[in-house]
């Protein structure tokens, strides 16, 4: 193995800037790590749906000429990078894992790749999701699975699974997700990575193919909490392009990052939200998380309970709301404006081909979601199930206002257990949508929330995540209190590529 795949984004960066390694080298070491460990897609980690090997040496090698002439581009100019596929790209195809977008390449990039490409980084290619991010496994995808480098017989968690496994496996130190409902930090909690869900509306989404507008947030997922604060800065701000972008200032990311890996939290108050333990949730998963707890009390932090009642609708809500959200963005796909065309053969008649696209072109999951939205929409339901789901919605956002009255963050564990097997839920929507129990209350309230991994499961061995919540436009506090405790957790944790193990093993 390159020792290059196993370091960080910062110390890559360092090294790079120092001229002690090429991005190009960087580079070239992480394609290897593709090449060896993504594929086949039957048994391999198939975190990659589209490649670019040629796009991403050319654009390290202009990162390195920036940095020969003493004018990077950004602190992490030359880092690689990889996105998921739901992002706009002009370089390169873009299916949101779906059969309807087949062969569609997008006119314009996403303002968060046109960041990344003016900030110097890499991109390698496009991730693997759930079909138009809909699911928690990646089970979804049209194109099959992506799997857990910490064992390749298990879920990589979704709908990001692909950029979560591609960052734990070595593949890239950087990706980009997306979390409508937890699409970033679930997937991030089970193969031992960071995923960060920033505050609603301080990331762009042009660009970013819509699901469930209101919920859905761009962010960084990362092997370390500054990695994923430095990525955060350069994708984060302003964007004129999008109408719920705001205009507060980025919250000071990188800065709460470095301050928490200082190790002290005394001052800082720390709630544990009573609702999210107990029964479903698995006992390995409640052990490191006490944990966690009791690591944070060690730094200094006041730890405390607090309830949120309201927290117990949040997933009714979420998927009515999602799915209502939902059949209204996904009506564009249409089969005349993008990708798929299914009889077109001057037999059918244009509402004919829409139908004959939209029945071939969207998988099952997808199809559910449409038809649950437009009957919570529907005019005899729309107060019962829409409308209800708002006013649960509103409850949410108070209990996270009280909350906040008393604390500068919640705690809980990310998932309420460990990486399932692939499979084992495929046929059970319900039991599906319990992994993003912990993660929706802050998708419904626009919060900031993240998850850093929390030691392993002592019932399997596997990842578990702690979840960290602050209060919108507070982002920073969420990553002061998970680098403070990502330092005092040590190896606690486990290897950080642990592929070695699993691939080797399984190969
Ligand atoms: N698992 C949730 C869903 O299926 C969340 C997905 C997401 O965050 N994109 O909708």
């Amino acid at each position: 193995m390159n020792e290059l795949i196993s370091l960080d984004a910062a110390e890559l960066a360092r090294r790079i800037h120092a001229r002690e390694v090429s991005s190009v080298d960087v580079t070239r070491a992480h394609l290897e790590r593709i090449e060896a460990v993504d594929g086949p897609a039957e048994s391999g980690v198939h975190a990659f749906l589209h490649l670019d090997a040629d796009g991403a040496l050319a654009a390290a090698e202009a990162a390195d000429r920036a940095i020969a002439d003493g004018t990077p581009a950004s602190p992490l100019a030359g880092v690689p990078i990889a996105l998921k596929d739901n992002l706009t790209t002009t370089d390169m195809p873009t299916t949101a894992a779906s059969r309807i977008l087949e062969g569609w390449r997008p006119p314009y990039d996403a303002t968060v790749v046109a960041r990344l490409r003016a900030a110097g980084l890499v991109p390698l290619g496009k991730t693997n999701l759930d079909e138009f991010a809909m699911g928690s496994s990646t089970e979804n995808s049209a194109f099959g699975p992506s799997r857990n480098p910490w064992d390749l017989t298990r879920i990589p968690g979704g709908s990001g699974g692909g950029s979560s496994s591609a960052v734990a496996a070595g593949e890239t130190p950087l990706a980009l997700g997306s979390d409508t409902g937890g699409s970033i930090r679930q997937p991030g909690a089970v193969t031992g990575t960071v995923g960060v869900k920033p505050t609603y509306g301080t990331v762009s989404r042009y660009g970013l193919i819509a699901f469930s507008s209101s919920l859905d947030q761009i962010g960084p997922c990362a092997r370390s909490v500054l990695d994923a604060a430095l990525l955060h800065e350069v994708i984060g701000g302003q964007d004129k392009n999008d109408q719920t972008s705001v205009s507060a200032p980025l919250p000071p990311v990188v800065e709460a990052a470095q301050a928490g890996a200082r190790g002290d939290l005394s001052g800082v108050r720390v709630g544990v939200v009573t609702e999210f333990s107990g029964e479903g949730y698995q006992p390995g998963v409640l052990g490191a998380f006490t944990d966690a707890v009791r690591v944070l009390g060690e730094l200094g932090a006041e730890v405390v309970e607090v309830s949120c009642p309201s927290f117990g609708y949040a997933l009714p809500a979420y998927y009515l709301i999602a799915p209502s959200e939902a059949s209204s963005n996904l009506a564009r796909f249409d089969a005349m404006r993008y990708g798929l065309r299914v009889g077109d053969d001057g037999e059918h008649a244009a509402d004919e081909v829409m139908s004959l696209t939209r029945e071939a072109g969207f998988g099952a999951e997808v199809k559910r979601r449409i038809m649950i939205g437009t009957h919570a929409l529907s005019a005899g339901s729309y107060d019962a199930l829409y409308g209800k789901a708002q006013k649960a919605r509103t409850l949410i956002v108070r209990d996270f206002t009280a909350a906040f009255e008393t604390c500068d963050v919640l705690i809980s564990p990310t998932t309420p257990t460990t990486a399932f097997p692939i499979g084992e839920r495929a046929d059970d929507p319900l039991a599906m949508y319990l992994a993003d129990l912990c993660t929706i209350p802050s998708n419904l309230a626009g919060n900031a929330a993240l998850s850093v991994p929390c030691g392993l499961s002592a019932d399997d061995g596997l990842p578990v995540g702690l979840q960290i919540m602050a209060p919108a436009l507070a982002d920073d506090r969420a990553y002061r209190v998970a680098a403070a405790y990502e330092v005092a957790r040590g190896p606690g944790a486990g290897p950080r590529i642990p592929e070695l193990r699993a691939l080797e093993t399984s190969r």
